[in-house]
């Protein structure tokens, strides 16, 4: 996540209030010129540029444009706030005057840390673990294949964890919590209101309570009446903390709202007491939703050895191969019961097979990745049973051959994001898939999205980057780089090819690829220097990487950290664009 880019910056104060930037303008002397950067209060990631000329102070907010770029209102775009800076310091471009000495921070004067920088990162930590039970790696991975949604969710609910929010409480009992206790000005708490999703402030003033609403416009910014908007609670009240804002006072002491554990902001790390409720529908994230359970008891529930007592095994089929088929199933646990998938063996086979089951076991037996099918344990009674999590909603090319009119391509880049997480922890891990196809990326959910099948897995020696077959088999060939084929040699950039002919599948709606051709036609074809064609849907910069995953030496082939970057990024742009769009439909005058 971000970290403010002006943070280096001598002359930046952090979150500072006007009538502090002139004071510091005061104290260094108020040449022409002189000038200080502080963090806007108004618009998440926005500045504002200080400057003293003859003797009067003159304020520059900078926005923060959707594509990343600074700019002062009617200005020039820059890349960032140190560059915005150099460039007025020789064309004041609009400006009283050019930006002439910098006005630096004294070594006791540390930047100020907004509110919600401060905590935005803690909460987001503490919001996933407490919601997903993730820790670690599993955690970090999980904010990042979700950040837009998180930041939002957390923007929008963070002022719950806060001491001065109340909850529901009518006028009344905020009146009486105001009373109780000393009364001096400015003293507040903020409540819900009986309409449920609008807010109150009240707020004690001459030892009388004042009742202020809250408004909110229609793309979700909060403003008292003819005031500033902003995107969250929290930053509101922060500011009304320093500018009164149409109040009659600015906002003091926080009335706590009792709990114990709640005295100040709560610092991320308290766990609430309560436990955690969660988000409303609109909100929710991938990972809220029932497939998610296998993972809540991470410990409890992974045990290599599974009783058959512990097992029922439903009639129904959901998919088979030649090694038996895929039943539907219920494992018993001390902490209840969990939906599985059952791997069973057909009775009439061979040690060998066994023994194949028995590798894929070991393989996933080492995962531990939110993208990645989680294997519970192996059962050996009737016939050797290998006993997976659940992902209900089935193989990521049927999900989209048979969903095409309501999946969007939005959705399609978050699910491909997802499997590129999951690649890239193998990656790290040193293990080669070496069977990556949308067969093999099943569906928790629309949203969520798990890669499976290591029938064909490797684990690599420390020391090794890729795996020599000994001869071929029966291999998917139209997923395969043209090293493996002609090599047999296969490391994770041969899972990159790979990789690039599921995301065709994926922007293809579950199309087949290299659609009349046999396998050995294909690698050809590949040799002349052809590749798959652009899906009809697919965005220009997916097909962008696809071509990459495509490159026929696996030594200038990027890896999946490469991939996953380029996932990554255009994953969180079409989210901005996303928010973009809402907040100017919602700008739109109605008449
Ligand atoms: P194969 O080696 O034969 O391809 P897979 O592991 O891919 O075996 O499983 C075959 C089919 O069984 C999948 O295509 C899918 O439909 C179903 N299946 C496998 N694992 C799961 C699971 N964990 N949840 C739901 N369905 C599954
Ligand atoms: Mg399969």
């Amino acid at each position: 996540m971000s970290t403010d880019p002006a943070i280096e910056l001598p002359f930046y104060y952090g979150s500072i209030s006007r009538s502090d930037a002139e004071q510091h303008l005061k104290l260094a002397g108020m040449d022409d010129g002189l000038f200080l950067l502080r963090q806007c209060l108004r618009s998440l990631g926005g500045y504002v540029l200080s400057v003293v000329w003859n003797l009067e102070f003159h304020h520059y907010p900078i926005e923060k444009q959707l594509n990343g770029t600074y700019c002062i209102a009617g200005g020039k775009p820059h890349c960032g706030p140190a560059e915005l800076c150099e460039f007025y310091s020789k064309d004041p471009d609009g400006l009283v005057c050019v930006l002439r000495k910098p006005c630096l921070r004294s070594p006791d004067t540390p930047i100020k840390p907004g509110v919600f920088d401060n905590l935005r990162e803690n909460m987001l930590r503490e919001y996933v673990k407490q919601t997903w039970n993730l820790e670690g790696e599993a955690m970090e991975q999980a904010i990042i294949s979700q950040a837009p949604q998180l930041e939002k969710l957390i923007a929008t609910t963070a002022h719950e964890k806060m001491g001065w929010y109340h909850g529901k409480i009518n006028r009344q009992e905020g009146e009486r919590r105001l009373y109780s206790g000393v009364q001096p000005d400015g003293k507040f708490l903020i409540r819900d209101k009986e309409v449920s999703g609008t807010f109150a402030l009240s707020m004690m003033y001459g030892k009388t309570v004042y009742h202020y609403q809250i408004l909110q416009d229609k793309s979700g910014k909060y403003f008292m009446p003819e005031g500033t908007k902003f995107d969250t609670i929290w930053q509101l009240v922060e500011y009304l903390r320093m500018k009164a804002d149409g109040l009659v006072t600015v906002l003091g002491e926080a009335c706590l709202n009792g709990k114990p554990d709640e005295k100040k902001p709560a610092p991320p790390a308290t766990r609430r007491q309560n436990g955690y409720s969660p988000p409303p529908k609109a909100l929710a994230l991938p990972m809220d939703c029932d497939g998610f359970n296998p993972y809540h008891n991470p410990n409890e529930v992974r045990k290599f050895n599974i009783k058959r007592s512990q097992l029922l095994i439903d009639e129904v089929e959901l998919g088979s191969g030649n090694f038996g088929c895929v039943k539907k199933g219920v494992f018993k646990t001390e902490s209840g019961q969990v939906d599985v998938a059952i791997k069973v063996l057909k009775s009439e086979n061979e040690n060998l097979v066994k023994e194949e089951m028995m590798r894929e076991a070991e393989i996933m037996h080492q995962l531990d990745n939110p993208y990645i099918v989680r294997m519970l344990g192996l059962c050996n009674a009737e016939s050797l049973m290998l006993v997976m999590e659940m992902a209900s909603a089935g193989p990521l090319h049927k999900f989209l051959s048979t969903n095409k009119n309501t999946v969007t391509v939005e959705n399609i880049v978050e699910l491909m994001h997802q499997v590129s997480l999951g690649m890239k922890y193998l990656e790290e891990k040193n293990f080669v898939h070496r069977d990556l196809a949308a067969r093999n990326v099943l569906l928790v959910s629309q949203k969520f999205a798990k890669i499976s099948d290591f029938g064909l897995s490797k684990a690599l020696g420390a020391d090794d980057n890729y795996y020599k077959a000994r001869s071929s088999g029966k291999w998917p060939l139209k997923w395969y780089a043209p090293e493996c084929i002609k090599f047999y040699k296969f490391s994770s950039k041969s899972d990159v090819w790979s990789f690039g002919v599921t995301m065709w599948e994926a922007f293809s709606y579950g199309g087949k690829p290299y659609k009349k051709m046999k396998g050995t036609d294909v690698t050809r074809y590949i040799d002349e220097g052809n590749r798959l064609e652009c899906p009809p849907a697919c965005p220009e910069k997916m097909y962008t990487l696809m071509m990459e995953c495509w490159t026929y030496k696996y030594e200038d082939r990027p890896d999946f950290k490469k991939v996953e970057e380029s996932m990554r990024s255009y994953h969180y742009s079409l989210s901005n664009k996303a928010k973009a769009e809402e907040a100017a439909a919602a700008a739109k005058p109605v008449k």
